[in-house]
This record gives structure tokens, sequence and C-alpha cells, in this order.
């Protein structure tokens, strides 16, 4: 199936329909070198940030595009991912008709945008091994199956999905793919970005807020043929990134060093800090991860969590996952946190 035909399956018919807002910024695309702009009632005198700012962030995406090997025209910009997943919620899936596959324990965003838009959250939970169950994920799917939300490397598990079921489920599912990678730069494992352009159906997500250490800003990335991306941009509302989050990307994609240091330095506290958990009693299990948090099983995750909070330590519980009973999830912190929990745990 081609590109635009997959598009005109998938699409939502009102979307297929809709002629996007055209602002002040998308009319004029000429030289802005010596005009004068009284087109967008914007207020004349300078404060560095009274100007709209650009609503498809061209400058942003040209150094995606260099650092990624990416089109510009496959790239879109969101107010996080979140906004990224919520329009492609509401571009591809019909309000009490369609539904989304998402596969347990995952990131509960997926399905509380489902709730959000009206649309049926099929949850097909993964194995044992915290893999996709594919063979059921298939059999779940019907005709009114547009979205199915992978996790890779999967929050709270920490795993990444074997390439082959990954592989298996672009083949065969019959809606959008949409991997998402916000641990992508913390694994060994290779983005899926690179198959960007051999599957029509894939969608990458990422985002600024976890390697790059900027989830402040709100930035998120959406990857995927240049026709998805254009539907992206008619829905989109005109200036959902502003300028302060531009500016800021733009210098931290500049500053590459620094976001690879800090990437080194929190991967190698991961090491350090799962030796030092298999150190403590009560962990009856740690996860092998490939993000910035360590999943671990304890014998009561209910008193360990109060314990560590008694003790000034907020960790994540995710008993209430499936699959995750007594299991806690821990972000990687700084060296001086890290020992620092250590040492309490040890005290428990
Ligand atoms: C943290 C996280 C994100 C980031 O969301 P933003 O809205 O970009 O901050 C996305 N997906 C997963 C699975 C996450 O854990």
């Amino acid at each position: 199936m081609s590109r635009a035909e997959l598009i005109e399956r998938l699409l939502r018919p009102n979307v297929s329909k809709l002629k996007a807002y055209s602002s002040a910024r998308d009319e004029y695309l000429g030289d802005s070198e010596g005009m004068v702009f009284l087109d967008a009632n914007e207020n004349p005198f300078n404060t560095g940030l009274n100007r709209y700012p650009d609503p498809l962030q061209r400058m942003l995406k040209e150094e995606l595009s260099v650092i990624k090997n990416v089109a510009t025209e496959q790239i879109f910009l969101g107010n996080g991912s979140d906004e990224v997943l919520d329009l492609l919620f509401r571009a591809f899936c019909e309000p009490g008709i369609d539904n989304c596959i998402t596969l347990p324990p995952t990131y509960g965003m997926y399905a509380v945008l489902a709730g959000l838009n009206d649309i049926e959250n099929k949850e097909v939970t993964l194995d044992a091994s915290f893999q996709p169950d594919t063979e059921r994920i298939l059999k779940v799917q019907d005709d009114r199956s547009k979205l199915v939300f992978l996790c890779s490397p999967n929050n709270p598990t920490g795993n990444s999905f074997n390439l082959k079921e990954v592989e298996r489920l672009l083949n065969e599912f019959n809606g959008l793919v949409i991997i998402d990678e916000a641990y992508i730069d913390f694994s060994e494992k290779e983005s899926w970005l690179n198959k960007l352009n051999d599957h029509p159906n894939l969608v990458v997500v990422q985002t600024f807020s976890k390697a790059y250490g900027l989830a402040g800003i709100r930035l998120g990335v959406c990857y995927a043929s240049s026709e998805i991306i254009k539907i992206l941009n008619t829905i989109k509302p005109p200036y959902n990134v502003n300028e302060l989050t531009q500016m800021k990307a733009l210098h931290a994609i500049k500053d590459r060093q620094y976001v690879k240091g800090s990437i080194q330095r929190l991967n190698d506290e991961k090491k350090i800090l799962y030796k030092a958990l298999l150190e403590v009693k009560f962990i009856r299990k740690i996860y092998r991860s490939d993000a910035n948090f360590l999943l671990i099983e304890v014998d009561d995750a209910k008193l360990r969590y109060q314990q560590l909070v008694s003790k000034g330590f907020v960790v994540r519980n995710r008993s209430d996952q499936p699959l995750c009973e007594n299991m806690l999830r821990i972000t990687v912190g700084t060296t001086q946190e890290n020992a620092a929990l250590i040492r309490t745990l040890k005290t428990l």
C-alpha cells in the first residue's frame, strides 16, 4: 500500500476536509531583512519576545535534520511528546468508533489520551519477559484499530523490544505503529529512525525531556512520512512551540558535548547503582535497563516506598501495573543522590 493510500484509509474524514489556520507568519514567507512587520498585531516595542515564534520551527528542524539524518519535512515538533501523541489521536481516531492498542505495563499517557479522545483502548499485556505479544496484538486488531503504541525502551520496565516483534507489527498491523523512544539516547540499541523510509506506517516519537535534560521546556519530536507530518501541521495550534523553547533547544543541539557527557554519566551511575542494589537484602530482582531508571522487585513495595519517603527519597511505586506487583521504579540521580539512597536502603 502506498503512503497516500494508507493515509486515506486511516485519516478521520473531518480532518481530511480541514483547512489549516493560516497565521500572519504563514502568509508572508519572504525575506525579513529590512521589512516592517505590521501584519500580526504584535507589540512593536522590543522585549526580545514581542514577535510570534516561527510556527514551523524551521531553524530547529534544520539542526535536527542534520543530527538525526531525517528530512525536515519528516519532522514535527510539539509541546512535549504529550501534545504529539494527542494530535495523533485527533488526526486518526474517530471518537466512539476507532480503537488503539497499548501494551501494559507501559507509559500511562497513552491510556489517558485514549480516554480523553473517547477512543477504546485494547490492552495487550507484555509477555513475562516484558516483550510484546505480537500474536495477540494481531489477533485483537480489527478494521477500526488505528494506532498501536510501542514504548522502547519501555517505561517502567526499562527493556527494549525485540527487533523481530516490532518488524512484524510494522508489516502486519493495519494502522500506525508509534514507537516512543523517550529513552533511546541512553540505549545502545539502534533507533527506529533509521527505518523511517522503509515503513509508511512507522511513527517515531522522541523528547528533549530525558537525555537532553530539558523537561521544563516541553519539547517533543515526531518523525514520520512527510504525508503524516503534513497532517499534524494542519491540525496543530499555530504557535504550539514557544520562542523560549525553540531558542533553548537550538542551544542544546549545538552543545552536543554536554548532552553526550550527561548520558555517559547517567549510564555510568546506573551501573554503579545496579551493583549496589544487589546487596540490599529485601530487593528480590533488579531488571536490566536501557533507560535512565531501574525497575526493582522488593518484598513489600508499599512499605519500602513509605520508608523511603520518611527518609527523604521519592521513588515510584508501580505495583498497580500488570506484571509489576511489588515493583519500584528508581530514577538514576547524581552520584551523591545515588550513594545516599544506597546508604539509606541498607539501613531499612
Ligand atoms: C518521560 C516520557 C516521555 C516524555 O514526555 P514529554 O511530554 O516529552 O515530557 C514520553 N514518553 C515516555 C514513555 C516517557 O517516559
